[in-house]
């Protein structure tokens, strides 16, 4: 992904990053030194029905913090592609071949350690981006326990539990949803992750494969061990055919435009020149 980005040794490169990854560390320090806020994303490795790759809930956030690196002085640390375990109702679950799940514990600690490093290396803002929705109060655990031992030093942490949620859908579902909303915990590898994907990444969408599902019974509650009737045989848990490269463009332009603006309004961070 993202060859096309600016590396500092090109010769016209007068911005940083965005892959830190591909940086060297007196870049880093001289990125920190220019107010650069690094967009840690963490995601899952998890079933995505038999259209999208196990990868998806790192692969979208990370396009989108490449493209709000493309507006910001922002840079994008490699980011954690393992996840919080998969509940039935809300992400088919762990039974799926593919999926590789962490305990909450290790996410917590890896979150606590990555993020305490980034403070160290010298950026007073960080940016947590979260993509699966089991990760989000393990991810505040990992926070919120550097803040608590000093991993933090003088930095400030934005987290942001899902940017997929930034609209208010009411808004946006005349033209996502065909059928209206039908809720965050089934829009699994449904319309809104298909049509991203058609956007960004289209090689990786299986186009002949994308159906609809669902669970045959979906209540409020969980049960353990999920029962077959929970679990959606797909592990697509809503209306994906209703996917389309047009959607997936608008909701990435807005969520890329939101994510910078909300780092803007914190931070300050600067826009390159
Ligand atoms: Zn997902």
């Amino acid at each position: 992904m993202a060859a096309n980005l600016t590396t500092r040794s090109q010769e016209t490169a007068d911005v940083l990053g965005p892959l830190m990854e591909n940086m060297t560390w007196p870049e880093v320090v001289e990125a920190a030194e220019q107010g650069y806020v690094p967009i840690l994303v963490v995601g899952a490795t998890e079933q995505h029905g038999p259209h999208l790759p196990l990868g998806s809930d790192w692969i979208l956030p990370l396009e989108i913090a490449v493209g709000v690196a493309k507006r910001l002085k922002v840079l994008v640390p490699p980011p954690l592609m393992y996840g919080f375990k998969s509940k039935a109702l809300s992400g088919g679950g762990q039974r799926f071949p593919g999926t590789a799940s962490l305990r909450g514990s290790t996410l917590t600690a890896l979150v606590h350690d990555v993020v305490s490093e980034l403070a160290r290396s010298g950026f007073r803002h960080l940016v947590v981006m979260n993509w699966h929705m089991e990760n989000v109060n393990f991810i505040w655990e990992g926070i919120d326990l550097a803040r608590e031992d000093g991993g933090l030093r003088d930095a400030t942490v934005m987290s942001m539990d899902d940017p997929e949620r930034a609209f208010d859908m009411r808004e946006i579902e005349t033209w996502m949803f065909d059928d209206g909303f039908p809720g965050w915990d089934v829009e699994h590898a449904s319309t809104v992750e298909t049509s991203l994907m058609l956007a960004v990444r289209p090689e990786l969408v299986r186009n002949d494969l994308i159906a609809d599902d669902a669970a045959e019974d979906h209540p409020w509650y969980d049960i353990v061990p999920e029962p077959e009737r929970h679990v959606a045989k797909s592990g697509v848990l809503a209306n994906a055919s209703q996917a389309s490269v047009e959607k997936g463009e608008r909701y990435f332009e807005m969520i890329v435009t939101e994510v910078a603006a909300a780092i803007e309004r914190e931070f300050g961070t600067e826009r390159h020149g």
